[in-house]
């Protein structure tokens, strides 16, 4: 596996350190409120039980998973829910939790859904930011890390449901895609 990576653009060592202090800003910003983390499977599934550890305040945690047609390296801008998430937000501030925004179109359609149900407020936390394929005007209320326009996998990141295990966030060989 580790032979199809091209180079490592951010190591176990830095994801660490800035998840742990994400961490501490949220439980800071969220101390009076009632934090709910929504997890965007399965992309974010590591971010979240890094990010749900660095969180000293309560929290609870719930799971969604939204297919946007494909498992290619494009997204298609049509999105559909595949697994609902199980708890009521009304009375919530909630958090979703994205491994990256890319073009924005999911988390676009994501957050409109998810404001229809009333929850106290609701903002976004995304371990990567591609800024430059931004095709809707959305910005992350926490990023972690900016990545250029260049496909990534890793720590939760996939390539056609492969690699989502490498601890590190890396790009793959060109011979991959090809294949
Ligand atoms: P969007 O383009 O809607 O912002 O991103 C939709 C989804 O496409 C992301 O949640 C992620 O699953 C996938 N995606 C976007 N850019 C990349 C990338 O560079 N690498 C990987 N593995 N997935 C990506
Ligand atoms: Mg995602
Ligand atoms: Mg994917």
């Amino acid at each position: 596996m580790k032979d199809d990576i091209l180079k490592v653009l951010i190591t176990e060592e830095e994801i660490a350190t800035k998840v742990k202090q994400l961490g501490k800003t949220i439980s800071k910003d969220y101390e009076d409120k009632n934090l709910l983390l929504v997890s965007v499977l399965k992309g974010s599934v590591l971010f979240m039980a890094d990010l749900m550890r660095a969180i000293d305040i309560h929290a609870r945690v719930d799971f969604m998973s939204v297919s946007s047609y494909g498992s290619g390296v494009k997204t298609s801008g049509v999105v559909k829910i595949v697994k609902d998430l199980d708890i009521n937000l009304a009375g919530y501030d909630v958090l979703i939790v994205e491994d990256i925004l890319d073009s924005g179109l999911t988390l676009q359609y994501l957050k409109e859904v998810l404001l229809q149900r009333k929850p106290n407020s609701l903002k976004i936390a995304t371990l990567l930011d591609k800024p430059e394929r931004r095709m809707v005007d959305l910005k992350a209320d926490y990023a972690c890390f900016t990545v250029p326009d260049e496909f990534v996998v890793g720590y939760g990141l996939d390539f056609a449901e492969k690699y989502r295990n490498l601890p590190y966030v890396g790009v793959l060989k060109p011979e991959i895609y090809t294949k």
